[in-house]
């Protein structure tokens, strides 16, 4: 207390300057007592000066965990040897810290003695949190970016992986530099090693089969030029001779004036789906001529069938009515099976010729304007005869709707309805219906369908319908069990045919038991168009 006294008396300018100076000044004797504790120490500890004077910081000011370590600082700077400035931290009375940033001097006695050690300090306690709060933000940052990174490689691995799959590469061209970038996909596609090969436009042309190449450099000028992103089929040639075909597809990236200064796109190989695609295009053309080859063999021989049938029935009939030899009732019964057989068979030769004609793109057709809604009614009073024999009602619903003209064979027309009605009619049961109805589509098309309460079709036998002779276990013949019911099965395929030489579309939807809605779609005429 007398050194205390002896540095600063009360009233000293000195002191009055220590006291009220915004830092905090703290002044130790050589052991390390507390002799001079100013208003801003008191303010940042919370304790008073008498609470301090005569006692170390290390009895009361420090965390213990620091102790040792501040002592050891204070007793080099007691012998002489100071530090400059050095950081700690206070434990304020009420128990919170503050970090307090120090420098330190010294007074010396006559013996030139540490006499009394002046420490010097500044509360940082909120640039360190601040600090600490931005390392903390710093080093989050870096986990973030490292599991940016992270995620980033796998998913390069995943790309890399998926390019392989599909076979599919990615390539980047510098067209300022000249740098051309592959992925990896692209250097196994090429037959090349990326440490072996430099990928450069001229390196790629190179790899080009020499007949693609014209084409894949003007499609890329084309694509500079004209701004018109590429989709091309083309030959790569690998350094073994290997021949593959890829699909390339790319597209120029400009700068802010409109200058071309990128282009990027996909190589992806299609050799395998190629040759395939070839192969069914190849097949579909020999199908396509076989079955044209049908018709026409099915047309000709019809043709050459129909004059011996003509003559059979010719003479059965002389031979019917020849009053010189008149046949006996045994031979007239025969005769008349005779004649049963070859009309039958006429009809049958007839319709198959019709149906060769058709297929094989000769239909008779005579196009105009029809109004639909007569040909209907035509035709229902056509089939109201057919309907009663078998206790049938047959309804026009359809003509309930304004009159509608399409642009159709009216012949046609007709033979498809009677077609579609007689088969309602044949295979519904008794006292069912059938009921004819439709209305105009989005497309510009008339739809009339044709409902019966039927014996429906089974869903196995949908694909057989319209094929030719696609009769479905109603046939009666030898040896086999059917419905008894009489045609041909030539009649749904000859419908289809028509339908389609119209321009119109036939479907059908069937529920075994229940029934079936056979539907055709035919082009409406143009407004104001008249029918004859
Ligand atoms: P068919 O001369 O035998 O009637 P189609 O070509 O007109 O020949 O019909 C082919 C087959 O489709 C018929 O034998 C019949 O089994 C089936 N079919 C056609 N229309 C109907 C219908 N409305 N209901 C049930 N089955 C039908």
């Amino acid at each position: 207390m007398s050194n205390k006294s002896y540095l600063l008396e009360n009233g000293d300018i000195t002191r009055t300057i220590l006291e009220t100076v915004g830092s905090l000044v703290l002044i130790l004797d050589p052991k390390g007592r507390i002799v001079f504790f100013n208003q801003t120490c008191q303010d940042v500890s919370g304790f008073s000066e008498a609470e301090a004077i005569g006692r170390t910081p290390w009895d009361f000011l420090l965390p213990s965990e620091i102790c040792e370590s501040v002592k050891s600082v204070f007793f080099k700077l007691s012998a002489g040897d100071f530090p400059g400035t050095y950081e700690n931290v206070w434990l304020t009375k009420n128990g919170d810290q503050r970090t307090i940033s120090w420098s330190n001097s010294a007074t010396l006695n006559d013996d030139q003695v540490v006499d009394y050690v002046i420490a010097t300090g500044i509360d940082i306690t909120e640039r360190a949190n601040l600090q600490t709060r931005l390392e903390e933000r710093v080093e989050e940052r870096t986990r973030e970016l490292t599991r940016t990174n992270q995620e980033l490689a796998e998913s390069e691995a995943r790309l890399e992986r998926a390019q392989a799959m599909t076979n599919l590469g990615n390539w980047e061209w510098n067209i300022e530099t000249g740098d051309l970038v592959w992925s990896d996909e692209i250097y196994r596609i090429f037959g090349r090693l990326p440490q072996e090969f430099d990928p450069t436009y001229e390196a790629f042309l190179d790899a080009i089969h020499p007949e693609d190449r014209e084409k894949v450099s003007d499609a890329v000028s084309e694509a500079v030029d004209k701004n018109a992103p590429y989709a091309i089929v083309h030959r790569v040639v690998c350094p073994d001779g290997e021949e593959k075909v890829v699909q390339e597809i790319g597209h120029v990236l400009r700068d802010g004036n409109g200058k071309a200064v990128r282009m990027d796109g996909t190589i992806q190989e299609i050799t395998r789906d190629w040759h395939s695609r070839e192969a069914l295009i190849m097949a579909s053309r020999s199908a396509g001529e076989a079955s044209h080859a049908k018709s026409e063999f099915l047309a000709g021989m019809s043709h050459e069938l129909r004059t011996p049938l003509n003559a059979i029935l010719g003479f059965a009939q002389i031979l019917q009515t020849d009053s010189r030899n008149p046949p006996t009732a045994r031979q007239i019964q025969n005769i008349q099976h005779i004649l049963d057989g070859g009309n039958h068979l006429l009809e049958l030769v007839n319709e198959i010729l019709d149906l060769a004609k058709i297929e094989a793109g000769h239909p008779d057709l005579s196009i105009g304007v029809v109004d639909a809604n007569k040909t209907v009614a035509d035709c229902v009073a056509l089939a109201l005869p057919l309907g009663e024999t078998q206790g049938i009602r047959v309804l026009d619903d359809f003509n309930k709707q304004p009159s509608a003209n399409i642009h159709v064979d009216q012949l046609r027309l007709t033979q498809i309805l009677i077609n579609l009605l007689s088969n309602a009619i044949k295979y519904n049961r008794k006292g069912g219906t059938v009921t004819i109805d439709g209305h105009k589509t989005r497309n510009n098309s008339l739809r009339i369908s044709i409902a019966d309460t039927g014996i429906g079709i089974a869903r196995k036998d949908h694909a057989k319908l319209f094929q030719m002779f696609g009769r479905l276990g109603t046939f009666d013949g030898p040896g086999v069990e059917g419905t008894g019911i009489e045609g041909s099965g030539i009649g749904l395929a000859t419908t289809k045919a028509l339908v389609e030489s119209m321009a119109g579309n036939i479907g059908f939807e069937s529920e075994e038991g229940i029934g079936s809605t056979f539907w055709i779609e035919l082009p409406l005429a143009p407004d104001g168009a008249a029918h004859p």
